[in-house]
């Protein structure tokens, strides 16, 4: 089945684009094309941004009572979870991401968050008031949607790392124009199909498609407000050159290299199952991965152990079986650079334990072994730049102290794990590691609370009360007391 698309949905209608290239999605797992969709030029990105402008500057969404907001989001919810499996269908065509796991996060996943900023839509106040401290009245903190948000996510979790942007924005009032990965472009077009169902007032949401220049583009665009970014920490990096220059608001979610420590009161068998996900979901292209296993010294060929027969006996496969735990990467590229930082950790002197090379029986598919390093030092690359694949390093560690100190000594500070039989220790270390978030024997994001990066891992917070804070600003109004 292929996916065909000859308009973009700007304006809150599908409208002919002004160029004539068109982008050409392949599937990851059969190599073949999937469908295609019109590449926008520059004219089309000053209409989504104009159409968002006029939204927000007009009030047909901005000023809306957010109750009304609200139910908008539920309707959007609705449609969306109409299209939940068609949904999860395409991310899976697309990038071979493992269908029970696209099904979850990918077509279950948008519908949760909207309803979840439906709520907080209608439950956050929008003004408080505050006796001034010097005593000559009261000061009414209000607060404002930020504006017109421009949203760049990427292929990996396109669907949902959408919307953890739109969903708040949204809620907060402001209007948005969406720049999904060219690589994974097809399911956006599932979103404004929904967006058109639930009646979302026209220009609140916009979709553009393109790569890098177009994005480069819109995060330029005068009349942007706000971007969010997800993505790589070198886009990351040149997004923030440009809103610093501009001094616009801008949220970075960016890549990780975070740490697995296995303390050594821990359960190493049921840790490294846990690692199974915790370290290598969506076949390790996923941010927050606990990529380095930190293990005590005193269990380290256990930890090897019990690790390497856990990534070896995973189900590599077609990302459309149910059984299957890993997929292919995303693109030939993509496998390439997984394949030579193999490469890499074998010159360096790491001790390959499994896997390590392309799986037998395919011959089609962008596939790698779950590969696993042990005898890592964390200076070696293979400990301190993110690969983005199913490639593992396991690091011998002496004291708790030690630990800490390894995990803490990265560039990245995104996620992590500690795996341990007493929660209170396991609580303690955790409280030591400069991340954005970490989980304790596991990982798992609770859209309720903050997520995302310190140090080369980003800027600001997505998800709960916070995510919707990066859509606010604040207005003081004095008001003096008359005698
Ligand atoms: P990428 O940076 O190549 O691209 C991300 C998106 O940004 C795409 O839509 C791309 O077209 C666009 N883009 C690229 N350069 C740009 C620029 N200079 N200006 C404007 N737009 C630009 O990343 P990717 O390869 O799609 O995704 C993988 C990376 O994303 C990994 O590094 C991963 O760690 C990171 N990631 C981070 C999180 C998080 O929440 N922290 C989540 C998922 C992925």
């Amino acid at each position: 089945m292929s996916f065909h698309h000859e308009q973009l949905f700007i304006g809150g209608a599908w409208k002919y684009p002004v160029g004539s290239e068109r982008i050409e999605v392949f599937s990851a797992s059969t190599e073949e094309v999937v469908g295609s969709v019109p590449l926008a030029v520059n004219a089309d990105v000053d209409a989504a941004v104009a159409a968002a402008r006029q939204a927000f500057d007009g009030g047909s969404w901005s000023s809306l009572e957010p109750g009304v907001r609200a139910d908008y989001l539920n309707r959007f919810a609705d449609a969306l979870a109409k299209r939940s499996e068609e949904t999860a269908q395409m991310v899976t065509r697309q990038n071979g991401m493992p269908i029970t796991l696209a099904r979850m996060a990918e077509g279950d996943g948008p519908v949760g968050l909207l309803r979840y900023y439906a709520e907080l839509a209608r439950t956050t106040e929008a003004e408080e008031s505050r006796r001034s401290i010097g005593g000559y009245g009261t000061t009414v903190v209000r607060r404002e949607p930020i504006g017109v948000v421009a949203a760049i996510s990427p292929w990996n979790y396109p669907a949902i790392l959408a919307m953890f942007k739109i969903a708040p924005a949204l809620a907060a009032g402001c209007t948005v124009v969406l720049k999904p990965s060219p690589e994974t472009v097809l399911d956006s077009f599932i979103l404004a199909e929904a967006a058109i169902e639930a009646g979302l007032p026209a220009e609140t949401l916009n979709i553009i498609t393109g790569g890098v220049e177009i994005g480069q583009y819109l995060v330029a665009h005068p009349d942007v407000d706000k971007v969010a970014f997800t993505g790589s920490t070198a886009a990351g990096r040149q997004i923030a050159r440009t809103c610093g220059e501009l001094l616009r608001p801008v949220t970075l979610e960016l890549g990780g290299k975070s740490a697995a420590i296995i303390l050594d009161d821990a359960d190493i068998s049921s840790a490294a199952k846990g690692l199974a996900t915790a370290s290598l979901l969506n076949s390790g292209q996923t941010c927050y991965m606990s990529t380095r296993i930190l293990a005590p010294r005193s269990h380290y060929s256990e930890v090897v152990d019990a690790v390497t027969a856990m990534a070896a006996g995973l189900t590599v496969g077609d990302p459309f079986e149910a059984s299957t735990a890993v997929g292919p990467l995303i693109n030939q590229r993509q496998r390439d650079r997984v394949e030579s930082y193999i490469e890499v950790g074998q010159a360096e002197g790491a001790r390959l334990t499994t896997g390590g090379a392309r799986p037998a029986g395919f011959d089609r598919g962008w596939y790698v072994q779950p590969t696993v390093f042990a005898e890592v030092d964390n200076n070696f690359r293979i400990a301190r730049e993110e690969i983005f694949g199913p490639v593992l390093a396991v690091i011998a560690y002496e004291s708790e102290a030690d630990a800490v100190a390894i995990a803490n000594d990265s560039d990245y500070g995104l996620g992590g794990t500690v795996w341990t039989t007493d929660p209170d220790r396991g609580l303690n270390v955790a409280r030591k590691v400069r991340t954005g978030s970490l989980g304790i024997n596991n990982f798992a994001l609770d859209i309720g609370s903050p997520f995302g990066g310190v140090k080369a891992s980003g800027l600001g917070r997505e998800l709960g009360p916070e995510g919707l804070s990066a859509y606010l600003t604040t207005k003081s109004i004095y008001q003096f007391d008359t005698e």
